[in-house]
């Protein structure tokens, strides 16, 4: 079996998924295809994560201005898609808490971030504690960022929606198969599928989530960096706690340099309540049980050793916090505890359900440290999306459009009609106030 394809795209999250969206609308003669190894899209991080539509005020805008204007642009995008296919999008703000003077200066500083990057002063406010009070009696706290414009999704309801329009427009869904090699043979690419059969296409884009880099490193990119897993754990909440507070809580994290966010009060769009996530380090993108775990633990650690994170996992404050995180995801009180802290009211006796875990790939650096932004590499023949981590999903959708757009301006990928109307949407008008 042999086929020829104008692009595929590796990996069916709400990314590849929503890439294929926009081109599936700008060409109608063009052959692309995504193969998805899962058996749906938004199998993995897409559809494992809190389900935020985060409004942009936790992102540098200097450091992370892709992340940051993304999500900015995405919360319009998503409410306007969410409306089309009748999808719930709940309008339902989120407080960020502190639990002591320095944290009120973190929350100015978020202030001024959100701010600089869109967020107007109807949408966000600095509130101190007796204001508070009064909005959400049983919080605890110094003071609280309420963010308005925050809301809550389904990420893979959403995704699934996405991929029928693409597939209405002709693109080519693989789902149940994995690129296991990638090869440039002649000026094309011939990607193995399943160890079994090949593909071939003139232009690839990496839309892998968690295995981005391996796929990148399998084409000869990128090979400095590397990966490392954390797995995200929840704690489901009983019934009596659904309306314990108005909004989904976070609190300021203790340590904003690494990517272990303290555990938030989450309210879901469907109106039950989690703790959660966590960061547990894991040897592997898809490191949900023991088992996958173990037989990734050797080759993961010698490319670790051998790369950037050596310096991380040799940091002594990098160890400390790994090793907290460890003590949360086994004991279910420690990450409770943390979010007690702000919630007092918790009765950790009555937590007993575990929610779904998922799993953020975060890239280090050659000097062993973690990569902020998105990163993007791109040659004649291939596209990668690395370190593609949260608030990755609500940004899903204008990122996507700015990455088709990218291609043809670049003569990368050359799109047939770049005013084409893209369901709700003018595809000139997305692109219009997206420029990193
Ligand atoms: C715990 C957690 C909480 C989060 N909370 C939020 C939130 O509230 N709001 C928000 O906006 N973002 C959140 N995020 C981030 C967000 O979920 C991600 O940024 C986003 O889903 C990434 O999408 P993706 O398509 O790049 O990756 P993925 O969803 O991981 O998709 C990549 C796909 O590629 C496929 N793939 C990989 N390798 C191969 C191969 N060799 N062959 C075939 N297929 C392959 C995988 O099977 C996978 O389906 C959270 C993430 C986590 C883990």
């Amino acid at each position: 079996m042999s086929q020829d394809y104008d692009l595929v795209i590796i990996g069916g999250g709400i990314l590849g998924t929503s890439i294929a969206y926009f081109l599936s609308f700008l060409n109608k003669t063009k052959k692309i295809a995504v193969i998805e190894q899962a058996h749906k899209v938004a199998f993995h991080a897409s559809s494992r994560n809190t389900g935020k539509v985060h409004a942009p005020y936790l992102y540098n805008p200097e450091t992370k201005k892709i992340f940051a204007k993304t999500s900015f642009h995405g919360y319009e995008m998503l409410e306007t898609y969410s409306k089309l296919k009748n999808l719930s999008f709940k309008k339902d703000g989120v407080l960020e808490v502190s639990l002591d003077e320095n944290g009120t200066k973190i929350l100015e500083k978020y202030l001024k971030w959100g701010k600089q990057n869109g967020l107007q002063d109807t949408d966000i406010k600095l509130i101190d504690k007796n204001e508070l009070k009064k909005i959400e009696p049983e919080i605890k706290c110094e003071s609280a960022l309420y963010v308005y414009k925050d809301a809550s999704t389904d990420y893979s309801k959403l995704t699934s929606m996405v991929m029928n329009d693409s597939v209405n427009n002709g693109i080519n869904f693989m789902l149940d198969t994995k690129v296991t090699n990638i090869k440039k043979i002649d000026g094309k690419w011939k990607i193995t599928l399943n160890n079994n059969y090949e593909i071939f296409a003139n232009f690839l884009i990496n839309a892998a989530g968690g295995e981005a880099i391996d796929i990148a490193h399998k084409t000869g990119v990128a090979e400095k960096l590397t990966d490392v897993h954390f797995r995200g754990e929840y704690w489901k909440t009983p019934k009596e706690y659904n309306n314990l507070t108005k909004t989904s809580v976070y609190s300021v994290p203790e340590y904003p340099d690494y990517p272990f966010l303290d555990p938030h009060w989450i309210i879901r769009v469907d109106g039950n309540c989690e703790i959660g996530p966590n960061a547990l380090p894991v040897f592997s993108p898809y490191g949900y049980n023991k088992s996958e775990n173990i037989k990734q633990f050797i080759p993961k650690m010698l490319e670790m050793l051998r790369s950037g994170a050596r310096k991380t996992i040799l940091d002594k404050q990098f160890q400390e916090l790994a090793i907290n995180e460890i003590r949360t995801a086994m004991s279910k009180s420690t990450m409770i505890n943390r979010v007690k802290q702000f919630l007092p009211k918790i009765n950790i006796e009555k937590i007993t359900e575990r929610g779904i875990a998922g799993i953020r790939s975060s890239v280090i650096n050659e000097d062993g440290k973690f990569v902020p932004d998105v990163i993007l590499q791109e040659d004649s023949m291939a596209f990668h999306i690395l370190n593609y981590n949260s608030p990755g999903a609500t940004g899903a959708l204008p990122f996507s459009a700015y990455i088709v757009n990218h291609l043809s301006n670049h003569g990368i990928f050359q799109n047939e009609n770049l005013d084409a109307q893209c369901g709700p949407w003018k595809f000139s008008k997305i692109i219009e106030n997206i420029t990193f």
